[in-house]
Formats: structure tokens, sequence, C-alpha cells
């Protein structure tokens, strides 16, 4: 267990008003009262108070910053720890004046992710829990956010929580039949554990079913806008940006510059790819061929392939829809203020099941259309639901399918009239996979891998 005392700085690098630079530990306090002066010690002051006063060099009683400190004496901390947090003046420099006062008082700096290792170790949070924070610091959209939020609060937790007893009531049920095989109840107990483990099954399925709303949450639908040049590409991106508040623009990617734009469809993130390549070659499919553009969309969630129905379908238009036809793609006619160039019924014998959307972009015409389309293949026309808890951690899914898979062992072990000892042996490995998700019973090096994805200060 950790028994030294850290410090970070716990707000975002860069300039701001104030920033905030946090200690935990059992000697938090007393190192603070080494480099802080005002009317009052620390060590005298009622927990969860605000003083004002100066951050002195320890050495040189040379002030170094103006400052708000905040005393919290555990347990009711976020790490269970004693926790001061000092508030001084934004920038590099005073930020950093401050945090090298407090590592001279006897402070070590913090790990990455140090802080909520504290509070997972010390009971505050569980594994689950803390992994949301990592989910919710690296959020991109604000639906996601508030997913990570919830399972932050322990939704997800609870529901675990609520399995694992489940599993505890069919292995007591289970340990009284073998203990005491005098009973004869042998067929009654299959029965019971049986109706038991199915119903738990049912629950685990019904987690797992919400792992790709709860990835589309989290990562946003990969979209990509096809079609030849001047078909009305860029007019459809400005035109989904414009009606839906984009939430991030402009992430610069890390190899090419592919700009990644955020568009929010009815609480569903679309995640607009490679709109750079739109924007400025005007032509994808040209400029890259049809073969890569191919590749380009095998890793798209959604196609939204453009034509214009001014003009007759082109030799590229029906490549293209050739290739967009293996994918999940909406079929966009875009133009319909002006004279059609082709039959949209011949066309659509072409095309098979892709659903199709006429639109006039230049009119407003059709994006809300094209909205429903959306919500109907990707949330199954259901409004997606801020409250619903999500599964979307790899991780998690993970564990959940072994569970699930332990449960069904289980199961078939009934069918096959094995004996129960070996049913219980399913039961007890499908409880373990759920506690792993909530950090029961998880090896060292897993939680330092997952804590070690955090940024500094948190
Ligand atoms: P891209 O090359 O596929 O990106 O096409 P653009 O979005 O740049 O549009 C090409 C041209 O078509 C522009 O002059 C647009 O103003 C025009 N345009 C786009 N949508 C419509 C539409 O619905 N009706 C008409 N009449 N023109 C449109
Ligand atoms: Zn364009």
């Amino acid at each position: 267990m950790d028994t030294d005392t850290i410090a970070a700085i716990s707000t975002p690098l860069g300039e701001a008003g104030i920033a905030v630079i946090r200690m935990s530990g059992p000697e938090a306090i007393r190192l603070a009262d080494r480099i802080y002066q005002g009317k009052v010690r620390l060590s005298e002051v009622e927990s969860h108070t605000v003083q004002y006063g100066h951050i002195v060099d320890p050495d040189t009683k040379e002030r170094v910053d103006e400052v708000l400190v905040t005393v919290m004496r555990a347990p009711r901390t976020f790490t269970r720890e004693d926790v001061v947090e000092i508030s001084c003046h934004g920038g590099m420099i005073p930020v950093q004046n401050v945090l090298e006062a407090v590592f001279a008082a006897g402070a070590r700096p913090a790990e990455p992710g140090e802080f909520t290792k504290r509070a997972f170790l010390n009971g505050r949070i569980d594994l689950s829990q803390a992994e949301a924070v990592i989910d919710f610091i690296r959020s991109k959209t604000d639906r996601a956010a508030q997913v990570a939020m919830h399972q932050a609060q322990g939704r997800l937790s609870q529901l675990i929580q609520s399995l694992r007893q489940d599993i505890l009531e069919t292995l007591a049920h289970l340990a009284v039949n073998v203990d005491y095989p005098e009973y004869d109840a042998e067929q009654l107990t299959a029965q019971v554990i049986l109706e038991k483990s199915q119903k738990i099954e049912q629950e685990i399925d019904q987690l797992l079913n919400t792992a790709r709303q709860g990835k589309i949450y989290r990562e946003g639908i990969a979209t990509v806008i096809i079609g030849r040049p001047n078909v009305g590409k860029s007019s459809l991106l400005n035109a989904l940006a414009h009606e839906n508040k984009a939430i991030v623009t402009e992430i610069p990617g890390t190899t090419r510059d592919v700009i990644e734009e955020y568009v929010n469809v009815r609480g569903i993130p679309l995640r607009l790819v490679d709109t750079a390549g739109i924007r400025e070659t005007e032509d994808v499919v040209e400029k890259i061929g049809v073969e890569r553009s191919h590749r380009a969309l095998e890793e798209a969630d959604l196609v939204l392939m453009v034509l214009n129905y001014a003009e007759p379908l082109s030799e590229d238009d029906r490549k293209l829809l050739q290739v967009a036809s293996q994918h999940t793609t909406i079929v966009v006619v875009n133009k319909t203020d002006l004279e059609p160039g082709f039959d949209l019924e011949e066309v659509k014998q072409e095309i098979g099941d892709l659903p199709v959307v006429r639109m006039s972009i230049k009119k407003e015409e059709g994006l809300n259309r094209l909205e429903e389309e959306i919500a109907q293949l990707f949330m199954e026309g259901k409004a997606p639901s801020a409250d619903a808890t999500y599964v979307s951690n790899a991780r998690h899914i993970s564990l959940l399918k072994q569970s699930k898979q332990h449960i069904r062992d289980a199961i078939e072990g009934v069918h096959a009239d094995v004996p129960l000892d070996m049913i219980e042996i399913d039961l007890k490995n499908a409880w373990q996979s759920l506690g792993e998700i909530i950090g029961d019973a998880v090896k060292e090096d897993l939680i330092d891998q997952i804590f070690s994805q955090f940024c500094l200060g948190k």
C-alpha cells in the first residue's frame, strides 16, 4: 500500500487563469504547512475549508505565489487520504514554481493515474469506475462523456454486482445439494440451476447488446462521404455540420493531416472521416482510385454515397455504387431541385436494399430524412437514452463474453446430467470473470496497466 505523499498539477497545462496542484497522502497537510504562509497553520484548520495565503520557498522563505489552499482530511476525499489542493496563478512559470516548492517540501511527483489508483486501492471506487474516469477524460462527444459519467457513478458496477449476487445464490443452492446428497434433491436442484443460469445468461446478453451502442457513443460512427466530383459532398458535410452543432472540429491526426469532424445527429456522434480529402481534392475517387477508396470504406461504419440527380448516372457512379453496396451505405440522391438526369426507380432496382434519400441540399430539403435513416440504421429506430448503461470498454466486453461462456457450460452441463460439483466450477468461473470487471481479484500488473493510461494529475 502506498503511504507516501504524492503531488501533481491536476488542471490541464497551458494558459489558464488558475491552476490547481493536488497533494494526497498521510503527510499532505504537514508538508503543505512547510511552504504555506497564512493567518493560521493548515494543520489547525477545519476539514473542507479554503484558506488564503502564500506559498513560500521552504528554504529561503521567499514568496513564490499568492494562493488559495483547500484542506480535506481523510476519509471524505477522492483518494480517501488527506488531500491538499493549492489553487495558484495559471501559466507555466507560477505553476512550476509552486510545484517545485511542493516537491522541495517532501512530496513525490505522482505517476499518471496515481490519484485515481489510490481511490481504487482505498475502496473509494471500483475498477470499472476508475476506467470510466479514463473514458471521461478522453471522451470526444458530450454523449460519450455522459455514458462514461454514468459508469463512473457506478451504474455498471451495480449491474455486475447484482449478477454476481444471482450466481452466488445459485451456488448456495448447489452447495446444499453437494454437501447433503442424502436429501436426494438432485433433480430439483438441477432444475433450479438451469432456470437461474438461463436468467443470468439473458442478463449478460442484454449488457452485451449495449456494446455496439456503447462503442458508437465512445468513438462515434466512422462516416465516409463518397461520390463523383461536384455531386455535393462538401455541401452535405457542411449541411450536416451546420444543422447539427459540431461537437469537436479539427483534431489533427498524427500521421497525415487527416481532419476529423464530429457532428451530433439526434444524439448519435458521427465521426466524419477524411473530410480533408473531400475538401481539398474535391475528388477522392479520382485521386486515390476505386481500389483504395474500397479499402477506406472497409474502416467506415457508415458510407454516404452521393449522386447528382441532375446528370445521367456515369460509369464512375455505377462503380462506386457497386463498391458501396458491400458496406452499410445510404444513397443520397442530391440536387432534386433540378431537372432529373436519370430514372430513380430504375436505379433503385440496381442498388437493391440500400436505403435511398432524396435531397436538395441547396433548398435545404431532405436532411431530416437522412438523419432519420441514420438513426434507423444505428439505433434500430430507438432514441438513444442518456440514462441507459452501455458497456463500451473492450476489457469489460471480453470478460462479459467469458462469463457468458461459463454460464453456457453450466447450462449444457445440466442438460447432459454432468455431476453438480462440475457445474459448480462453471458457475464459480462465471462469478470470477464478472468480478474482474469491477476489480475484484484482478492481478496487480493489470491494475498498473490500466492506471498507466491516465494523464498526469488524475
Ligand atoms: P463535391 O465536389 O461533391 O464536394 O460538391 P460540392 O458540395 O462542392 O457542390 C458542387 C456544386 O453543386 C456547388 O456549386 C454546389 O453549390 C452545388 N450544389 C450542391 N447541392 C446542390 C443542390 O441540392 N442543388 C443544386 N442545384 N446545386 C447543388
Ligand atoms: Zn466540394
